[in-house]
């Protein structure tokens, strides 16, 4: 029965994971040509090209958190669904084994890893008959910290620095609006959203993820939503939330709408916010062999015009001549001298720690002397060669989850470099300041072009939590950061969420003056 699904299957994977397609390649190439140079979003923006562009070249993931699979699959009538699905789930599990997917999918009781994202829930597979003869089979790979991201609202409802989203299309548009600004730099911005208009709680989330299988560059066939779509992305870009949060033109690169019913009593409006990372292809198969007719999104068989221009290529991260040199382990006058905005370049042993690991060190004393340390947000991809580890994929994970122990944890066992992407809170902030510490912003995503920052793996501790959230001992050399917290009380999150907010208040009045001039007055 269809000899070729499970490797076609195997393929759309493998190219997802890896390779972005072309509607978000001239997005994102749109977003760095805007940029001015040498700006914290142009150097996030090039970073993020050349990882492009690595793994690309190298079949390897475009981001350490290859997300939840998820799979819309039309069939013609009479197509056997059970043999797809558990051919489905065969070839996820084939995908994770040769290292396109890193082991995402955890028992939600005990914390425990499955090691080959199948498990209850996981993946998701969505099967819809059509009346053609072949098989479509479309995929999008949506990571942990852009789905955190995700926001639904119940209208009407008062929103910060918009006051109230009344149960119109105007009151759409300020939720969108909202959850592109609540999301700053947690979700990897620049992102996309989409978006659905009633529904349940249930099928608007659906819907809202389903709109993301649009082109960025598609119009809306209602020409009611393609003026909000338009009217979002010019909105959304003034707000300055910018590359990473870090500022700048570019905060959106798509925003797609659709509608469906809902009761009389609910109204939701529901948001999937997706990273830059965006990874959705798909393919058409023939209905007797699964063979791959042809692809979705892209010319299957055409190579992707790389991100950098050639001159570039190799160079990535451009310095100025002004960044920090760290090697750890770090002294406190070191950390003391950094201010906001500065790029540091971390050399020697860098220790990984996410939520695992900082509950554990919660309770217990640290496998290894934390002391003048550089713990990094980070859950890599990690492959076994021979006695030896070697990671091939390490961008930074979200750090806000952190928010609860980081303080405490840094004070405790003198932790000098925290690392992690979208920044942190007051209570972080303060003990930055306390304990002289501080926090650096990694270019979120950036997985491959990390992984060439790290000479090699010299352990492991805690390996009983999985291989995302294990700790791993790092030499890593040159590894550009941005210090965004400072042991001094500043904070550029904080600094770009007001403005951004700022920002929002102005969109409202300009809004108000143009609808009711009058009363704006
Ligand atoms: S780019 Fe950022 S938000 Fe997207 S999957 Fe990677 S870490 Fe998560």
């Amino acid at each position: 029965m269809l000899p070729a699904f499970f490797q076609s299957v195997v393929d759309l994977i493998a190219r997802t994971a890896t390779d972005l397609p072309p509607d978000v390649r001239t997005a994102m190439d749109r977003a760095l040509a805007v940029e001015e140079p040498a700006t914290r979003a142009s150097q996030a923006l090039t970073i993020i090209a050349q990882n492009i562009d690595q793994a690309e070249s190298c079949e390897s993931p475009i981001c350490q958190d290859t997300g939840m699979p998820t799979f819309e699959v039309r069939v013609p009538i009479g197509a056997n669904q059970i043999w797809m699905r558990q051919h489905i789930r065969e070839a996820v599990a084939e995908a994770t084994r040769r290292g396109k997917l890193r082991p995402n999918s955890v028992d939600s009781i005990t914390g425990e890893n499955s090691g080959n994202n199948l498990g209850p829930g996981t993946p998701i597979i969505h099967f819809e008959q059509w009346e053609q003869d072949e098989i479509e089979v479309k995929l999008i790979l949506k990571g942990g910290g852009c789905e955190n991201t995700n926001a639904q609202y119940s209208l009407p409802a008062d929103l910060d620095h918009l006051g109230r989203a009344d149960r119109t299309l105007e009151g759409v548009r300020k939720c969108i609006l909202h959850a592109v600004w609540k999301a700053q730099g947690k979700g990897c911005s620049p992102g996309a959203v989409g978006v659905c208009i009633g529904g349940d709680r249930t099928s608007g989330y659906l819907h809202a993820k389903e709109q993301l299988f649009r082109t960025l560059d598609d119009t809306n066939v209602d020409a009611r939503l393609a003026a909000l779509e338009e009217d979002i992305m010019d909105e959304a870009n003034r707000l300055a939330v910018g590359p990473m949060g870090f500022s700048g033109l570019t905060s959106l690169i798509g925003c797609k709408i659709g509608a469906l019913n809902r009761l009389p009593a609910s109204f939701f409006v529901s948001i999937a916010y997706d990273c830059w990372a965006f990874r959705r292809l798909g393919v058409r198969l023939d209905a007797s062999s699964g063979a791959i007719n042809s692809w979705l999104y892209r010319e299957g068989t055409v190579r992707s015009k790389p991100m950098l221009a050639p001159e570039l290529v190799g160079v990535g991260f451009r310095r100025t001549g002004r960044e920090v040199p760290l090697q750890a382990p770090i002294s406190e006058e070191q950390i003391r001298s950094l201010r906001v905005g500065d790029v540091v370049l971390i050399s020697g042993q860098v220790f990984t720690g996410r939520d695992a690991v900082h509950a554990y060190l919660m309770k217990h004393e640290p496998p290894v002397d934390l002391r003048g340390g550089v713990l990094y947000h980070c859950g890599p991809v990690v492959a076994k060669e021979g006695n030896d580890w070697r990671v091939t994929a390490a961008g930074p994970t979200t750090s806000i989850r952190e928010e609860p122990y980081q303080a405490e944890i840094v004070k405790r066992y003198g932790v000098r470099v925290v690392m992690g992407k979208g920044g942190m809170g007051p209570r972080t902030l303060a003990g930055l300041k306390e304990s002289g510490a501080v926090y650096l912003n990694a270019v979120g995503g950036a997985a491959q072009f990390y992984a060439r920052c790290i000479e090699r793996v010299t352990g492991v501790s805690l390996m009983e939590f999985g291989t995302p959230e294990a700790m791993w001992h790092l030499q890593v050399k040159d590894f550009p950061a941005i210090v965004t917290m400072d042991a001094h009380g500043n904070s550029l999150h904080k600094d770009v969420e007001e403005a951004s907010g700022k920002a929002l208040e102005e969109s409202a009045f300009r809004r108000k003056a143009s609808t009711h001039p009058q009363r704006a007055g």
